[in-house]
């Protein structure tokens, strides 16, 4: 296979149904589709959340492997945890180091989980959390610096803190600058829009529909810059979603439960809540970790979920570990369709509806993600073209695992170790 280039575009929340409904939305994926190969659905992980879900797409691994089991922290004090950030809590070797052992050079933009990796251009996906700092602050600590600091220059006038859909214009300005002017062998790029518009106004809004809208063009520029830099020819495009998401109107407090029971103490006046907790709920929305310590009757724990409006299912630490979820957990609880699960306590009840006007404040959705990746028309999908890439054909389905080995062999690399997931054949040339 003769060297060639990689340009990865997530597009946060895109599911199967958005290209198989939705193609008009799309003119420059239609494009893409007949060009190359479209694997229509992909299979995601537990928990469908978006930092596990790109550490599973750029490591084929799953979370129990890759340490990425949630997007947050378990921090009970805090009402905004801090965010699995940082390179060094993933446990098996994402696809970016390969190529950089390999002396390929590499770029991302808003790829999570890569603050202080040792990408060559990188603006990492951090933001302020803590009163005394600021977004420039944490992300130069996060990115590489002088990087960051060129491109904000640049192109900073574009951004309005991290609000959409600005933010998205800002990465794709960088992204098109850094293929046009670095010409980097591989390179990462997060698009977030869509997802934070359904998160709002709901999974087949008019906003998502716009957001999706302008994703495409989105996506057109960053081909173009291709053909600006001359890589075009020589470059595979993937273009893939990370998870769907499902509407919701209602919220599962589970650890309000646990608090009645004894097993956790809220602060007053405040919905978190102490750290010297025996039983506790930590949610991924569609889903909840469910963590214990010290002698708890487990039995008890599961049947007083068990009575709970809105839980779907109860799987216990070894369902858990069979999933490839986090094995320290003594379940993972998943919600029906409409649910979502919060780590609050001190609300009004355990089943709480979700004000409207409550809707885009702090974990309040109308729409999730964070269920298991096997509820009906749930799956996200993924496109592949360029000159690898076999033109005009279709794959029934794939897993989200087997997109990191797919980048793999389409840039010639290996990982150390065995991944979880295996290069998707059907899409290659030869
Ligand atoms: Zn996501």
């Amino acid at each position: 296979m003769t060297k060639n280039k990689l340009v990865v575009i997530s597009l946060d929340s895109m599911g199967f149904r958005d290209l198989n409904e939705q193609r008009q939305l799309v003119p420059t994926l239609d494009k893409l589709i007949a060009k190359g190969t479209w694997v229509k659905r992909v299979q995601g992980i537990f928990p469908t959340l978006t930092y596990p879900s790109h550490t599973s797409i750029i490591t084929g691994q799953y979370p129990a492997v890759h340490g990425i089991v949630n997007n947050t922290k378990l921090q009970p004090r805090r009402l905004s945890p801090d965010w699995y950030w940082y390179r060094k809590d993933v446990k098996a070797t994402p696809l970016y180091d390969v190529a950089r052992q390999a002396g390929l050079t590499t770029a991302a933009f808003l790829w999570p989980v890569t603050a202080g990796s040792k990408i060559d251009y990188n603006l990492a996906e951090i933001f302020p959390n803590r009163i005394w700092t600021n977004q420039v602050l944490v992300s130069l600590k996060a990115s590489s610096p002088l990087f960051l600091y060129e491109m904000n220059k640049k192109y900073g006038k574009l951004r309005n803190g991290i609000k959409q859909p600005w933010l998205d214009d800002f990465v794709t300005a960088c992204a098109v600058d850094t293929l046009e002017n670095k010409r980097p062998d591989m390179t990462l790029i997060h698009l977030v829009d869509m997802d934070s518009m359904r998160h709002r106004y709901g999974v087949r809004s008019a906003e998502a529909r716009q957001a999706l809208h302008r994703l495409d063009r989105r996506v057109a520029k960053i081909i173009q810059a291709t053909k600006n830099a001359g890589t075009y020819a020589e470059t595979d495009f993937v273009v893939l979603g990370d998870h769907y998401q499902i509407n919701v109107d209602k919220m599962i407090h589970l650890n309000m439960l646990f608090e009645q029971a004894g097993w956790l103490r809220s602060i007053p006046g405040k919905t978190t809540y102490r750290n010297n907790w025996r039983v506790t709920a930590k949610t991924c929305d569609g889903e909840t970790y469910v963590y214990t310590r010290g002698n708890v009757d487990l039995g008890r724990v599961k049947q007083l979920i068990a009575g709970v409006e809105g839980v779907e299912q109860i799987y216990d630490g070894a369902d858990a570990v069979k999933f490839g979820a986090d094995p320290q957990c003594s379940f993972l609880v998943e919600a029906k369709p409409g649910y979502y699960f919060t780590d609050e306590v001190n609300r009004p009840a355990i089943v709480e509806n979700v004000d409207p006007s409550s809707l885009g404040t702090h974990d309040r959705y109308h729409g999730v993600h964070g269920y298991g990746p096997t509820q009906p028309n749930y799956f996200t999908t993924a496109i592949f073209a360029g000159p690898h890439v076999k033109e005009g054909a279709t794959v029934d389905g794939a897993r989200l695992v087997d997109e990191g080995p797919t980048f793999a062999r389409l840039l010639g690399l290996h990982y150390p170790a065995p991944t979880a997931g295996q290069a998707i054949r059907e899409i290659f040339k030869d």
